[in-house]
């Protein structure tokens, strides 16, 4: 697909996976560039030059309206969400998520858009196949008969029906992933909503400074899930953004690693070992998730592969730079 000359919309610019789209659609010599974000300007992961930056809050309509205006391509990353800690915790504003989703997809319908991306997760596969760590890796339509994660995975698994529907009858093209763990530099690492590779990060950074030789791991550490690193993410985006493919596809490495076993990486690249500290009443999600790429494989002959030591490498790196000068991010 050429993107060039089209006006291209992305919700969700300040969040982690919106902010390294715009800067890879750049790349792409996208020229014409909207982003969109409920958070003020300074709190954005990435701002980059030459883009029509909008603050807005896209669980209002009219907002959506502004925000899809002679936009060719809309992607929709905006969500209310974080890691297990956040997502656990709040489910009633994850599931307030598909208020961004309905007014968009109305919106881009009503606009004439051409093509639709909706940011689905893992989070959408049945948890009976999520009970162990020794796991069996999840196909496209293991979702169903539905009983995803609470919350945040109902939303999703509810807006990705909402996608389909809104294709079928009013002619919207709609690209589903199901992002898998994402991670990779420029993401949240602190403050509630930071995922595991850069809570472990975070973590095991402080425990070197401050000469403490302990970490909190929350759950067993025997929970066992794959990471996808960014750059992997952004291909897989694009290859579906640019396909004939309708269905919701897995976009996910299937590295599988325990938590313990991604303590060890982070632990190899800090030169330190550290007394684990398990902390079996925190929130840690399901025993085992692994993503299965048959079906993205034979789509496109291509699957995530960054190695998860590599990947963590570079977020460890951006972490530790950020810490040291925490002055802005
Ligand atoms: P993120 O939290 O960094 O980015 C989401 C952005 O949406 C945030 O900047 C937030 O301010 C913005 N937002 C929230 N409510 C909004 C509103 N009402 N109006 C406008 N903007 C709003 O998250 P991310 O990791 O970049 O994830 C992007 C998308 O991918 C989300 O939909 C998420 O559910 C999905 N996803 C992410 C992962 C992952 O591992 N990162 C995994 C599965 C699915």
């Amino acid at each position: 697909m050429h993107l060039a000359n089209k006006k291209v919309v992305v919700c969700g610019a300040g969040g982690f996976i919106g902010g390294h789209l715009t800067r890879s659609l750049i790349e792409q010599n996208v020229r014409s560039l909207r982003a969109v974000d409920i958070k003020p300007l300074a709190e954005w992961h990435q701002i980059h030059a030459g883009v029509e930056n909008l603050v807005l809050d896209l669980q209002d309509r009219s907002a959506c309206e502004t925000v899809v205006a002679g936009a060719g391509l809309v992607y929709n990353f905006a969500a209310d969400m974080g890691g297990m800690g956040f997502i656990e915790n709040n489910k009633a504003l994850c599931m307030l998520s598909v208020l961004i989703n309905t007014h968009l997809l109305l919106a881009s319908r009503d606009a004439g858009v051409e093509r639709f991306f909706f940011a689905s997760s893992a989070c959408v596969y049945n948890a009976e196949k999520q009970t162990s760590a020794d796991v069996t890796p999840l196909k496209e339509e293991d979702a169903y008969p539905a009983m995803p994660e609470d919350g945040y995975g109902w939303e999703k698994l509810f807006s990705e029906r909402m996608c389909r529907h809104f294709q079928e009858d009013f002619g919207l093209e709609c690209r589903i992933g199901r992002f898998h763990n994402v991670y990779g530099p420029h993401g949240t690492f602190d403050g509630g909503r930071e995922k595991a590779p850069a809570a472990i990060c975070r973590k095991v950074i402080q425990a070197k400074a401050n000469a403490r030789r302990e970490i909190e791991i929350w759950g067993d550490g025997r929970q066992t899930r794959s990471f996808t690193y960014i750059d992997d993410c952004l291909t897989g985006i694009h290859l579906l953004m640019g396909s004939d493919v309708r269905e919701p596809l897995n976009i996910g490495s299937s590295e599988l690693v325990s938590i313990n076993q991604l303590v060890d990486i982070v632990e190899g690249i800090a030169g330190v070992k550290l007394k684990r500290v398990y902390n079996l009443s925190a929130p840690k999600g399901v025993n085992g998730r692994n993503s299965d790429n048959t079906k993205i494989r034979s789509y496109f002959n291509w699957e995530p592969s960054t190695p998860l030591q590599t990947g963590v490498a570079k977020t460890y790196e951006w972490i530790e730079s950020r810490m040291l000068a925490p002055v802005s991010r």
